[in-house]
């Protein structure tokens, strides 16, 4: 399998756009709000949640991340006025990580005010290492400010357990694997070791009584996580499980469903699919597997 991945990494950008949106259009709800909305109603109608993502990421350019960031304000009122059951998801790069940290934070803060309005939640996503120190503390000081805001922790990064140690209380964390390319001295390389490490974190969010969204497809850490559950006796407005859009996860969320678990689906949208696609592909070649999946089994 190895050397199909390696094999669709260097012919997927090779190939007409309409031949990678074969495959993304499972994972990409569209390229625009109406159409995103689509699907976050239809996620809403089978009883789970949404965070919409608008894709894209390190934004060059002030007034570039300026638009995008009002791009967002005006999603919040699209979902307000839709009645939907939705949140979102953004990356700090793509509203201005890479040109300035203050930009980024008075750009998250337009949009942490205008979710106030409805009530709504914002998660910073977590980019690569590189971004780690600044997004724990644009977290921090926004936290300051509004409750209704998350972060996300990854599980292949060491510094990740000390990271959660040192977030302020009441914290809601995203914990998931984490999918960039990360050096080994600084990340778990082995499938065994990240899981080992998932669930030490979801330990430590559990005792520090932080809200969680477990992030994960993986059906063995799904069982531990529920496992882990019983055992700290966490109550059922304390976690929800989170899923990607396209990924098939039926047997899982109808475990969830039967417990009355929130389920919430991370629904990317926007013109960028395809770079998000290609770029996907690349960070992971392991998708190159899920792709050869979708195409035969849709
Ligand atoms: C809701 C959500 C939000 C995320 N946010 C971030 C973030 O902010 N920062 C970050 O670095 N990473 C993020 N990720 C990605 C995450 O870090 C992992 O790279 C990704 O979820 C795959 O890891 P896994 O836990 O599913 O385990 P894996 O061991 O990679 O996969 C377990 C099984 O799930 C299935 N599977 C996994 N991914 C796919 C797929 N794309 N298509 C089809 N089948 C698949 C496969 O059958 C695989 O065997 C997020 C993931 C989720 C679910």
């Amino acid at each position: 399998m190895a050397i199909f991945n390696k094999f669709i990494i260097i012919i997927l950008p090779l190939l007409p756009k309409f031949f990678v949106k074969l495959f993304s259009n499972k994972y990409v709800a569209g390229d625009n709000f109406k159409q995103a909305l689509n699907t976050v109603k239809k996620l809403n109608l089978d009883g789970q949640c949404a965070t919409l993502d608008i894709l894209g990421e390190h934004t060059v350019g002030e007034n570039n991340a300026k638009t995008i960031t009002e791009k967002y304000i005006s999603l919040l009122k699209y979902i307000d006025s839709n009645n939907a059951d939705c949140n979102l998801s953004i990356k700090p790069s793509h509203i201005g990580l890479d040109i300035d940290y203050k930009l980024t934070l008075t750009n998250y803060i337009s949009i942490i005010k205008e979710s106030e309005k409805f009530n709504n939640f914002i998660r910073l996503d977590m980019e690569s290492s590189k971004a780690t120190d600044s997004t724990i503390q644009l977290y921090k000081e926004l936290r300051q400010q509004n409750e209704n805001v998350g972060i996300v922790i990854q599980a292949y990064l060491k510094r990740s357990e000390e990271d959660i140690l040192n977030l302020p209380d009441n914290s809601n964390i995203r914990v998931c694997k984490g999918i960039y390319n990360e050096n080994e001295k600084i990340s778990f390389k082995k499938y065994e070791d990240i899981n080992k490490n998932f669930l030490r974190l979801i330990r430590r969010c559990f005792e520090k009584n932080f809200y969680v969204a477990i992030a994960t497809h993986d059906i063995v850490l799904i069982n531990s996580c529920l496992d882990l559950i019983k055992e700290y006796k966490v109550k059922t407005e304390m976690f929800e499980f989170q899923y990607l859009l396209g990924v098939p996860m039926d047997k899982s969320i109808n475990k969830f469903k039967i417990k009355n678990y929130k389920i919430r689906s991370y629904v990317p949208f926007g013109e960028d699919w395809y770079d998000y696609s290609i770029r996907r592909i690349k960070e992971n070649p392991k998708i190159g597997t899920y792709v050869l999946k979708n195409l035969f089994y849709k």
